[in-house]
């Protein structure tokens, strides 16, 4: 196998004193989709912040591309493709949903952004019955749909997913992991946090277990969904 898309090696994030990430390596490799699960205040959040720019890491290094990032900005990193849909969605409630979609294009210069607008609208067809209306008046899983396709729209080549599917009603849930499935199907490689532990699993190609800031555990998301360890710690069992 070639280099990976992402590789982030030991690591170390803390706010203040509290050393919320400890030595963390994981890899990426193009196309995959990749899960990293664990319980409340593990550390996965940080560790998406700390990919994408958006925390400076006390030490270790995250090479994406090939390259190191150092002190790249969030929007920097997002026109070179890698892009993140932060917990509880972030987009703009005050705006209309079609402005929030521009917004997701706002760093491209090609000529596709139309037709890429069309293209999220026929996959989110409630976004196209609802362009012009404010996106805080959508619903919970609505806006995450919203958000899904603004980043969609900045043409990711890796997309970081933190909780998506938090605080939606299940049906929600169902049709944001099968969006999901399909970006990855689609070659966009994918970094998946969640707290929905088995789902997670069973969509991944790979998974990461991280326990109070450190990866306890790694390997085929199948294999984790027959393990005992997490059976009982994260499924539930
Ligand atoms: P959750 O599922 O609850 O979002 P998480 O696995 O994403 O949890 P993080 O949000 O990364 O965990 O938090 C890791 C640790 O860092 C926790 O102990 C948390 O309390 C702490 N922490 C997170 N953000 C901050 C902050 N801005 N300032 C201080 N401590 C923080």
């Amino acid at each position: 196998m070639g280099e990976p898309l992402l590789s982030v090696r030991q690591l170390n994030v803390s706010y203040g004193g509290i050393q919320a990430v400890k030595n963390l390596s994981l890899d990426l490799n193009p196309g995959e989709l990749v899960s990293l699960i664990g319980a409340n205040g593990a550390g996965k959040t940080t560790t998406l912040k700390a990919i994408c720019g958006l925390l400076q890491p006390a030490s270790g290094e995250v090479r994406y591309q090939g390259r190191t990032i150092k002190g790249q900005g969030a929007w920097e990193l997002v026109s070179q493709g890698l892009v993140m849909v932060p917990e509880g969605r972030g987009i703009f409630t005050r705006m209309t949903i079609e402005e929030n979609l521009r917004m997701g294009a706002y760093l491209r210069r090609d000529a596709e952004v139309e037709s890429d607008i069309e293209a999220i609208y026929t996959r989110f067809p409630r976004l196209k019955e609802r362009h012009r209306q404010l996106a805080g008046t959508l619903s919970g899983g609505e806006q995450q749909m919203l958000a899904m396709g603004r980043a969609l729209l900045a043409k990711p080549k890796l997309l970081l997913l933190d909780e998506p599917s938090m605080g939606l009603a299940p049906i929600m849930v169902e049709q944001i992991f099968q969006v999901v499935q399909e970006v990855a199907q689609q070659g966009v490689t994918v970094l998946l946090v969640e707290q929905n532990a088995h789902r997670a699993l069973e969509l991944a190609d790979r998974a990461y277990v991280l326990d109070s800031g450190e990866m306890v555990l790694s390997g085929p998301a199948a294999d984790l969904l027959r393990d005992p360890q997490v059976q009982a710690a994260y499924l539930g069992a």
